[in-house]
């Protein structure tokens, strides 16, 4: 008798995927996929669980995960497989449910002919119909296997969804437990049931997540994140109310002003004395002066370009020969 068990270490588990959520339209979707370190896996399962879910369809309610203990044989060995693949629908009955999976009759898996029977074999007495998403609503599927006396349906995603479930609104199907699963878990049954393999399934409930808690993080994010940036950028930008060094620093600077365009000025023109290049020369710029220069003497006497010396003076105040301070004299 050979097992093939999903070890409790490296079981399935549930990724919450944002993305999906819309591409879906708007419905929010699980994706179920074996993963090999169950501290990683639960890791990013906290993380996702927290990455959100926050859509009308499952907003405000807890979403349960549904264990699938499916047995089925092969030759003379008994294959069993356990593992957290599917996602229990919104208005299912949280119960343990097990049977033979049984299929629609004829070519069409979508079970949405009310007229849709069941090759339910003989030996069993409860069963479980295992149904394809689309067609129909869920509830129609579901009411259709219920009549027919399916202890549960199992229902399996649109092709192309891989491995992705979510938890189905399916209102009016009274105590039928239903079952979400992926796809690919849903055609590997198919095919083989259609092979003539009896295949066993086992429904536990497994755990339960709770989207409106995302819902309320991500809100409250929502809420904070603003607040935060604000807080930040008016920390950051908020103009500081000038202390009494800056005031005197910019009164000073005032003054220094006032004085500068006190001092005199001459513009120097040919045959002046200043223009002798052995006796004057800017001590700036170490330039000699020329006609038409404008020249700033200060009240030490002493003179220079008036472009040198403004400058000079403003960061300064003081004579570049005599130190002596404009502001004092
Ligand atoms: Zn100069
Ligand atoms: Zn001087």
């Amino acid at each position: 008798m050979a097992h093939r068990h999903f070890c409790s270490v490296c079981s399935p588990t549930l990724f919450w995927e944002q993305n999906e959520f819309k591409a879906n339209g708007g419905m929010s979707l699980l994706r179920i996929t074996p993963s090999t370190h169950s501290s990683v896996s639960s890791r990013l399962l906290r993380l996702s669980i927290f990455l959100l879910l926050s859509l009308p369809d499952s907003k405000g309610k807890a979403i349960w995960t549904a264990h699938l203990n499916i047995t089925f044989q092969v030759g003379n060995r008994i294959i069993s497989e356990l593992g957290e693949s599917g996602v229990f629908g919104n208005h299912s009955p949280l119960e343990r449910v097990s049977g033979a999976v049984v299929l629609p009759e004829g070519w069409n898996q979508n079970a949405c002919n009310s007229m849709t029977n069941f090759s339910r074999p003989q030996q069993e007495d409860s069963w479980l119909a295992l149904i394809e998403r689309g067609g129909c609503t869920f509830t129609h599927k579901i009411n259709v296997a219920a009549e027919k006396g399916a202890n549960g349906v199992i229902i399996y995603n649109y092709p192309g969804t891989g491995n992705k479930v979510f938890p189905m609104s399916h209102q009016g199907t009274g105590n039928t437990v239903a079952v979400m699963i992926g796809n690919l878990k849903g055609m590997e049954l198919l095919h083989l049931i259609q092979k003539g393999v009896y295949v066993t399934i086992v429904i536990e409930v497994g755990r339960m997540h709770m989207p409106w808690l995302s819902y309320y993080v991500m809100s409250l994010f929502t809420f904070l994140a603003p607040t935060v940036a604000y807080l930040f950028l008016y920390c950051a930008w908020r103009p500081r109310a000038p202390n009494s060094s800056t005031r005197r620093r910019r009164q000073i600077k005032a003054n220094v002003k006032k004085a500068i365009a006190q001092l005199q000025l001459r513009v120097l023109k040919d045959g002046d004395k200043e223009l002798d290049p052995n006796e004057h020369s800017c001590v700036v710029c170490f330039d000699t002066y020329k006609p038409q220069d404008a020249v700033r003497i200060l009240t030490c006497k002493h003179f220079f370009h008036k472009a040198c010396i403004d400058p000079w003076l403003l960061a300064r105040r003081t004579c570049p020969m005599c130190k002596c301070d404009i502001l004092k004299t």
